[in-house]
């Protein structure tokens, strides 16, 4: 396949949106020295960040393409945390964009005992509820090796973003710009949890987190075996 129709498969305008989510993710914070990377699905394709590159200053004509078997097909050496995203397009096929960002207070909460089996973070505050819902905490393995994928593959949490441990996050979205609005919100909770002097702070009661979860459509305390199926 040449460069010019695999790419071609992935339409400018979803690169554009890539790259230019990318760029806001770093002037967010979200992606301090060259870590993260972020993709966008068409078909059976995704464009990726290249390895090592810099998000602050992607090449929507430069970017990885990528088979959703892991084939490399065009474009410079695909990010080695490919199979991480592969495996959540897998999951949810809904989801057509994903972030993947070492965003420092989401690594610091990565690097504590989960809240809670389904959920990393606590449900302090509305937000992060409504643009992503809960947020398991995924086994560690170094980074590209593809266990971690696999972690990925089995967790029995439906999700649209989770933490994985002593590294970072990764959310999903229908498009670029809610899948970085879903990692500036994980950011955000993990930042709003760190911020608690101790454990005497108080959680949204289940009734509100069931209301703003299901108005807004993400999960929570949902296994996949109970998500509607795509
Ligand atoms: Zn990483």
């Amino acid at each position: 396949m040449s460069l010019d129709s695999a790419t071609g498969t992935i339409a400018l305008d979803q690169r554009i949106a890539l790259v230019s989510a990318a760029a806001a993710a770093t002037t967010a914070g979200l992606s301090p020295g060259r870590s993260g990377n972020v993709s966008v699905r068409d078909g059976d394709l995704l464009a990726i960040s290249p390895t090592n590159a810099d998000l602050a200053a992607l090449d929507p004509d430069a970017l990885s393409i990528v088979a959703l078997d892991g084939r490399h097909l065009d474009g410079p050496r695909p990010s080695k945390e490919v199979f991480l995203h592969i495996a959540l397009y897998e999951r949810d096929t809904e989801m057509r964009s994903i972030v993947h960002v070492h965003s420092p207070h989401a690594v610091a909460a990565s690097c504590r005992e989960p809240w809670a089996d389904h959920c990393a973070l606590p449900p302090v505050t509305p937000y992060f509820l409504m643009k992503v819902g809960q947020v398991p905490l995924i086994p560690f393995y170094a980074p590209g090796d593809v266990r971690q994928a696999d972690e990925v593959r089995r967790s029995p949490w439906r999700f649209r973003g989770a933490l994985l441990a002593n590294h970072g996050q990764i959310t999903a979205g229908q498009n670029p710009d809610a899948a970085l609005h879903a990692a500036i919100e994980v950011e955000e909770a993990a930042r709003t949890w760190l911020l608690q002097p101790d454990d005497r702070y108080r959680l949204l009661t289940e009734d509100q987190i069931v209301e703003l979860t299901q108005r807004y459509g993400m999960p929570w305390r949902e296994r996949v075996s109970e998500a509607p199926s795509a």
